[in-house]
């Protein structure tokens, strides 16, 4: 039975892209608010062993389990694992993605098409498969008020241009109408579907634009707040909207971003 300090229990979780950075964070989060937690990876294991492992010593439950999530095989069968492991699934975190950078003269469509498929094709996939589960069960009110939650993992590029990475922007710009299209249809099911939406966060994703002290300044200028946010911050967000706590909030994205979004660039009065 749930409870305020285990608000996810008797719960089921799919986090994806959860071997490292903020899906690493999240996977934890969500554990330790209750929730047994699928830990998917798509290259080697070891990362989302030892997030699993970390889980578990801590007390929780984990599996990790592989799938590229813009393969739809592949994704329907992470889900086929996780339902026969769990029973079935009540929160989906699509966080899974990357980045090929490339001026737009150069990008070719290789680079376009990979970043497509797995930023936005892979939360589609991922999302759908989510809310089938979720609509064939239905509510269990003893353990949440919403049949289902599906958190897609956007960025602050879902409204702010970003030049050298178009690919990337117009994933992203994608989830934003994915995540509100999918809330105004699956809503009448119980279903809440929201985004968050992360500034600059220290992962792997982003380690060469932070590699340098002058980087990590350029960076920072871009900041309001003053610091790059660190996976927890988006970890929190993440057990917060997957709980009742949040049972109200679905269609919109949360951004965490220490101000980005306050066009810093325009403080002086531009
Ligand atoms: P990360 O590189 O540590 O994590 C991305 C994860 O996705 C990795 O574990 C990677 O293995 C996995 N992945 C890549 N392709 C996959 C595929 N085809 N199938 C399954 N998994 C796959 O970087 P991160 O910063 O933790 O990124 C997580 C999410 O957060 C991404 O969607 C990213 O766009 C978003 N984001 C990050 C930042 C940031 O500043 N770090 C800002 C905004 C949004």
């Amino acid at each position: 039975m749930n409870n305020s300090s285990q608000p996810l229990a008797n719960q089921v979780a799919i986090v994806t892209g959860a071997s490292s950075g903020i899906g690493a964070a999240v996977a934890k989060a969500l554990a330790a608010a209750g929730a047994a937690v699928a830990v998917n990876y798509s290259g080697h294991a070891e990362g989302a062993d030892d997030v699993v492992q970390s889980i578990e010593q801590a007390g929780g439950r984990a599996f990790s389990v592989h799938a590229d999530v813009s393969r739809e095989d592949q994704v329907q069968a992470m889900f086929a694992q996780t339902i026969e492991r769990y029973g079935t699934v009540h929160i989906l975190v699509a966080n899974a993605g990357l980045q090929q950078d490339a001026n737009f003269l150069d990008m070719s469509l290789a680079q376009w098409q990979k970043v497509i498929d797995v930023n936005l094709t892979g939360q589609f996939l991922c999302a759908r498969e989510a809310a089938r589960e979720f609509v064939r069960r239905g509510v269990q009110p003893a353990i949440s008020k919403a049949a289902g939650k599906i958190i897609c993992m956007s960025s602050v590029h879902e409204v702010i241009p970003w030049a050298g990475h178009v690919n990337y922007a117009a994933s992203k710009g994608g989830v934003m109408l994915l995540m509100k299209s999918m809330a105004q249809e699956l809503a009448p099911h119980r279903i809440r579907v929201n985004s968050i939406g992360p500034g600059a966060i220290a992962t792997p994703i982003n380690q060469e634009a932070r590699d340098t002290p002058e980087e990590e300044r350029d960076l920072l200028r871009l900041i309001p707040y003053g610091r790059i946010g660190e996976p927890e911050d988006i970890a929190r967000v993440a057990a917060w909207l997957a709980s009742d706590e949040a049972d109200y909030i679905t269609g919109t994205t949360i951004f965490a971003d220490g101000g980005m979004l306050l066009y810093p660039g325009f403080e002086s009065g531009g």
